[in-house]
């Protein structure tokens, strides 16, 4: 059972400058939220981070002790949970019972159990029922790992980023550096191949490259060469 209020997304009065749907997926660390939050700003669109939304999930099962192995108790404690994603000032926050988790979400703690707690067909259809609410009226970037296979299958524009495990690793370590997370190079990178496998590997909506998708290998491309090929994909799909 379904709770359509467990979320929120507060829009900031965000003016959308065009009903486009854009689906980016791709694994751990391969610029897909970069790339998705300066589109967003650039072509007036909402961005929605659902990864966030798991790890928002997965954060409030190791408050309240509930066992991340156990789908139905996770069902259960979203239908108990709000969730909301927002924006003030261009900055993304997000907001787990009303409390404030934009940083601690990118903790490694959650980073190590979120796959599990995303592996659960009763979870993920929570997630996805909200996430096809938030995109329904268009002019969205949704990143993720299932969002042009499963969550949005009739995106204008989907994308598959990609990158070198090495490339990924040094992304994750200097943005956990940033945020203030004291992690070492070796737990980052088995913590990524850990979580790409499972994510990869699951039953319901895994990771994976959908048919019409663009694939980019930003491994060797700057922030900037990337907004601007994705830029010029959706404007050619989009006139
Ligand atoms: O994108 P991010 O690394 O924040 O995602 C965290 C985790 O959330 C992923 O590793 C995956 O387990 C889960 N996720 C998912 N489906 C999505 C988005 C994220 O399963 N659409």
């Amino acid at each position: 059972m379904c709770n359509t209020d467990v979320f929120t997304f507060l829009e900031s009065g965000k003016a959308m400058s065009c009903k486009v749907v854009v689906a980016i997926d791709g694994p751990a660390g391969s610029g897909k939220s970069t790339i998705a939050r300066l589109l967003a700003q650039k072509l007036g669109l909402l961005y929605i981070d659902t990864g966030a939304m798991y790890r928002a999930a997965t954060l409030k099962a190791l408050r309240a002790g509930v066992d991340p192995t156990d789908g139905r108790a996770l069902a259960e404690m979203l239908e108990h949970t709000r969730i909301e994603l927002g924006e003030t000032n261009g900055k993304q926050w997000v907001r787990l019972d009303g409390d404030d988790v934009t940083l601690t979400i990118r903790s490694p703690e959650v980073g190590s159990l979120v796959s599990v707690v995303s592996g659960h067909p009763e979870v993920r259809s929570q997630m996805t029922q909200e996430q096809r609410r938030l995109a329904q009226s268009g002019g969205v970037v949704l990143d993720g790992r299932d969002i042009g296979t499963h969550v949005l299958p009739g995106a204008d524009v989907k994308f598959y980023f990609t990158a070198d495990l090495e490339v990924r690793v040094d992304r994750r370590l200097k943005e956990n550096h940033e945020k203030g997370f004291q992690t070492d190079r070796e737990s980052v990178k088995r913590e990524m191949i850990e979580r790409d496998r499972l994510d990869s590997a699951r039953k319901c909506a895994p990771l994976r490259v959908a048919d019409d998708a663009i694939v980019i290998d930003t491994s060797h491309l700057t922030i900037s060469e990337v907004l601007s090929l994705v830029e010029g994909y959706v404007r050619r799909r989009t006139g």
